[in-house]
């Protein structure tokens, strides 16, 4: 059970700083995973009442305030044409679209669930949290972190002329996911980047070290690279699968990711 002693709704982000250096505190997001512990808090900071729940788009980025619900985010004009519908695809099956309402975007990222689509969604992006006290920092340096007591002020993501694929695998509709994988293709620099998450751990970028993206796509290249992923990304087994099951997925979703871009791009590739 879950237990809150006091409920503090701040007026800054200084005064719910401060009040999170106490370790008995804690910030509250949409509460939807924090509500399933067996917990005592002395101070629960609510974080609703600083106009952290909206998404900003210009022309060279989105800033997502950390109270913005995965739903808000799901349906962002904006935002889905610029994962083309990926962002929708990553969300839809988190539970339900009433949960969806109320989950928030900075506790999903501030939480770095080894679960989580939000994670491995954001993760392959040219995406940025920022701390109140930190700064900014690159959300892949981010997600390696531990949690401290720095408040999640918004992500940033730098907008680039992507193409996207998501796709993550589950036993049942709306259990946690087996394993996820996000596929983004800057046709900027001409990069791919594959992340992989629910490993069951933390989502990571799989490395190129063998530089076999660097080139045009071939069918050869995109197998090559399938298979090293499913050697370098490290994997364990869960109730939900096997190490073995796992890496055998990574090479599986590397490739269809891989292929898919490869598809939208056809004439390039
Ligand atoms: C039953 C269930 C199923 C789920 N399934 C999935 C799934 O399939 N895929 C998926 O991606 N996710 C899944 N989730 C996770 C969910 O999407 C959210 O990530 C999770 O609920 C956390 O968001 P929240 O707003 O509820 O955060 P909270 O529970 O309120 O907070 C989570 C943590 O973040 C801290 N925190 C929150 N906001 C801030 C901030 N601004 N600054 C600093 N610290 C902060 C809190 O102190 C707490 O430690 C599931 C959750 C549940 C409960």
């Amino acid at each position: 059970m879950l237990t809150i002693r006091e409920y503090k709704k701040v007026q800054s982000l200084e005064e719910a700083w401060e009040l999170n250096q106490k370790r008995a505190n804690r910030v509250i997001g949409g509460m939807m995973w924090m509500r399933l512990g067996d917990s005592n808090f002395q101070t629960a900071i609510d974080l609703s009442g600083l106009g952290l729940d909206t998404i900003e788009e210009t022309e060279d980025e989105f800033r997502i305030g950390c109270m913005v619900t995965l739903r808000q985010l799901e349906t962002h004009p904006g935002f889905v044409s610029y994962t083309q519908n990926m962002c929708k695809e990553s969300l839809r099956h988190i539970v339900g679209v009433q949960f969806r309402n109320l989950a928030t975007v900075g506790g999903s990222i501030y939480g770095r669930y080894g679960f989580s689509d939000v994670l491995t969604l954001l993760i392959g992006l040219d995406s940025y949290v920022e701390l109140y006290k930190g700064g900014i920092v690159p959300l892949r340096e981010f997600a390696k972190g531990k949690p401290d007591n720095d408040i999640l002020v918004q992500i940033i993501i730098k907008k680039h002329p992507v193409a996207m694929y998501y796709e993550a695998v589950r036993i049942t509709q709306t259990d946690l996911p087996v394993l996820t994988c996000c596929g983004v293709h800057d046709k900027e620099n001409g990069t791919y980047t594959i992340s992989i998450g629910a490993r069951p751990s933390r989502a990571v970028i799989v490395p190129d070290e063998k530089q076999l993206l660097k080139e045009k796509l071939t069918t050869n290249a995109i197998e090559a690279y399938a298979k090293y992923a499913a050697e370098v990304v490290p994997t364990d087994s869960n109730m939900r699968g096997s190490r073995e099951y796992r890496s055998h997925l990574v090479e599986v979703l590397s490739r269809r990711a891989l292929e898919q871009l490869c598809e939208e791009e056809s004439k390039a590739c």
